[in-house]
């Protein structure tokens, strides 16, 4: 099941972070959907096979750029060139993100200033370099945060994340109200646990919580990369046109369910 063919067409998106897990879900929809793609993010090698795979696997081509979303003139730049050979910018997703387990207690201020540099003035970095771009998009620009529901709550051993996401949602209101003048619309999708990626792997099965976590799901199971990617592409798409400042939540329920 799927959207329409071509229900993207002539439209132009970055996703940072594009290469690996949910992001690279996200842009083999965009692009099967007939948008033009681009990647960005900080290991060429990443970007490289990601970029063979989107091509040999799915018959697309992405477009990518090393860049660190840390660094406001590295995003211009790469912003700028990318917007440019795609001919403008309809969509922006911002997905990069780093995360780690670590008590509050114990998490150094080095730690705790890089997840926020990454996640929340990495995301500020992009929409601002984007803004010209997505100013002029034919059908109003998006932006497309991709949060955390976590977010939403206290957030035990990853207290830099949940500050990040909740100062990402925060920034979404804000650019929902301040950009809406010019056409654009700022939301956050919140997915719950998705099979096969980082955020799995690494935060819940490598921390022993796997059973814990399914038993928290109400639908019973981890998400898959496409129900994120479907929910990109309609809060990117004409479908969505009237949703901006808001969370779209994708995690089988599980937000609430009572702990
Ligand atoms: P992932 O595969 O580790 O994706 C993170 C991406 O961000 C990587 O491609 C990484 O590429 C890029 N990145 C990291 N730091 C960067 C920087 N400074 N500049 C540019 N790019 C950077 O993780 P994922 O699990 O798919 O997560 C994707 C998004 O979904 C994140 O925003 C995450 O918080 C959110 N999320 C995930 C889950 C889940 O279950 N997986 C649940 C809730 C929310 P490089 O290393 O090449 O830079």
């Amino acid at each position: 099941m799927s959207f329409a063919p071509g229900i993207l067409a002539g439209k132009a998106a970055i996703v940072t972070g594009g290469a690996t897990g949910i992001g690279s879900y996200i842009v083999r929809k965009l692009g099967s959907l007939g948008a033009r793609v681009a990647i960005v993010s900080r290991k060429e090698a990443n970007l490289k096979s990601a970029v063979a795979a989107f091509k040999a696997n799915d018959g697309i081509d992405v477009l990518w750029r090393v860049g660190d979303v840390r660094v406001p003139d590295l995003m211009q730049e790469v912003i700028e060139e990318l917007a440019n050979e795609m001919g403008g910018l309809d969509i922006l997703v911002c997905n990069a993100a780093g995360n780690f387990i670590c008590p509050t207690e114990d998490l150094s201020p080095n730690g705790w200033r890089t997840v926020i540099d990454i996640d929340l003035n990495g995301t500020f970095n992009c929409c601002q370099a984007a803004l010209p771009y997505l100013k002029e998009a034919s059908a109003g620009g998006r932006i497309i945060s991709i949060s955390a529901t976590a977010a939403n709550y206290g957030w035990p051993g990853a207290a830099h994340a949940g500050a990040a996401k909740s100062g990402i949602q925060n920034l979404m209101k804000s650019l929902a109200v301040e950009w809406g003048v010019y056409g654009i619309r700022a939301n956050w999708i919140s997915p719950g646990p998705i099979a096969g990626t980082e955020g799995v792997d690494r935060l819940i099965i490598a921390q022993g919580r796997a059973q814990e976590a399914l038993d928290s799901i109400p639908l019973g199971t981890f998400g898959e990369g496409d129900d994120i990617a479907n929910a990109v592409v309609y809060l990117a798409s004409a479908l969505g046109k009237y949703v901006s400042g808001t969370e779209l939540t994708v995690d089988g329920g599980s937000q609430w369910q009572r702990r």
